[in-house]
């Protein structure tokens, strides 16, 4: 089975609502998870209270953003909410042919860009339990304006209609619990015929 998955890593792509729990979720993975590789964004964003340059994301000027972008540095980006976001290219490819699995944590429109580029990519769609749940976390991080709170939760709901175009999704009751069907869903597609039958069919041939 080693030798099998050993070819690529697997594009894991963690989307759904603004305030849905994503980062939580992707932080006790990443804790209890250590062979993926967490891959961390680009933004034009203000750092928040407790943001940890390069830890949480690479924050730069929309200047800096649009010369990379232009240099093709950018895997998906998406401007919302009044800032850019972006993955970036070259960790992202590296990391998925040296055969390490890589998890993006990005909104609906970059996940719809991976999904066009990489068809093999894992799409989960974390759900919060509730839209009311959903308003009151967002409202509960105290960072955003009213405005911007409305304008977070009108995205939420016609992301929800798009859920459709993922293969996976995970309510968000409970992290714990959330984590644990990260993990199910990993085991599920590294156990997936459909993605792997050329290489076990390549390897037991060559071992007769
Ligand atoms: P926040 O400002 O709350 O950190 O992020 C706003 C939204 O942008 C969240 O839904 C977050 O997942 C998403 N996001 C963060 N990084 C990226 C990225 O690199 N690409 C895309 N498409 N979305 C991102």
């Amino acid at each position: 089975r080693e030798n099998i998955m050993d070819r690529k890593g697997l594009l894991l792509v963690l989307s759904g609502p603004s305030g849905a729990g994503k980062g939580t979720i992707c932080e006790s993975f990443m804790q209890k998870c250590h062979d993926v590789k967490l891959s961390v964004s680009t933004t034009t964003r203000e750092k928040r209270n407790g943001e940890v340059e390069g830890v949480s994301y690479n924050f730069i000027t929309k200047e800096e953003f649009e010369h990379s972008l232009k240099n093709n540095g950018f895997l998906e980006h998406v401007h919302v909410f009044g800032n850019y976001y972006g993955t970036p290219r070259s960790v992202v490819e590296e990391n998925i042919n040296k055969g390490i699995d890589v998890l993006l944590e990005i909104e609906i429109v970059g996940a719809m860009q991976i999904k066009e580029k990489y068809p093999d990519a894992v799409l989960i769609f974390v759900l919060p339990p509730t839209i009311c749940e959903l308003e009151k976390r967002i409202v509960k991080r105290g960072t955003e304006t009213n405005d911007q709170i409305k304008d977070r939760l009108s995205r939420a709901l016609s992301e929800i209609r798009k859920i459709n175009e993922y293969s996976y999704f995970i309510v968000n009751n409970d992290v714990e619990e959330a984590v644990s069907y990260m993990e199910s869903i990993i085991k599920a597609e590294k156990s997936s015929v459909k993605r792997y039958s050329e290489q076990i069919i390549n390897l037991y041939q060559e071992e007769k």
